[in-house]
């Protein structure tokens, strides 16, 4: 099939919120290319730092490690897979849907939790199948990333089917409202 992005004819697929199917290479660069203008707007990650992912055996934490490492070269800043280490900042493995099923919880909770300490959510903006085609597409190992809430995200499943951009828009409104940071 031809890829929307560079319109060559490649094995493509179709994940995620794009409107047509795209190659690996591309939807690699898409994802990347997402994570790094959230991570660029929200000043997630500072130069000359020392940032610490926590690796809890993932395909969200691989993806992120390996994402991170990207950017953190660019910025001159040193990634330490590691529970223990210190850091001046804190990536955890964690996406777009644990973000939601979270959100929304909240929101249906009486005594909503209060969040805890900032820590900084790399793949945020991306979802749990986009992480699985992208970890499948680089060869990273990694057990599947659990729900937030699993009553939740069932019922985000079945909202997808006539909406298949409810979580991406979801975001974006807790984002307005201030509730997801
Ligand atoms: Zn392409």
């Amino acid at each position: 099939m031809k890829c929307i992005k560079c319109n060559r004819i490649k094995q493509t697929s179709q994940v995620g919120p794009f409107p047509g199917p795209l190659c690996n290479s591309c939807f690699v660069k898409l994802i990347e290319k997402r994570v790094r203008k959230d991570v660029r707007v929200h000043k997630r990650l500072k130069p000359n730092s020392k940032i610490r992912v926590i690796d809890d055996g993932s395909q969200t934490a691989a993806v992120t490690i390996f994402l991170t490492k990207r950017i953190a070269n660019e910025i001159r800043s040193e990634v330490i897979v590691d529970f223990d280490a210190e850091c001046d900042i804190l990536v955890i493995p964690w996406n777009l849907d644990q973000e939601v099923e979270m959100q929304l919880q909240k929101m249906f909770a009486k005594n909503p939790k209060e969040c805890k300490k900032k820590e900084v959510k790399l793949l945020k903006t991306v979802s749990k199948e986009e992480i699985l085609h992208f970890a499948k597409l680089k060869g990273f190992e990694g057990k599947k990333t659990k729900s937030y809430n699993k009553e939740i995200a069932e019922l985000l499943l079945d909202l997808e089917k006539d909406h298949p951009e409810i979580k991406y828009s979801l975001l974006k409104s807790f984002e307005k409202l201030g509730l997801s940071l």
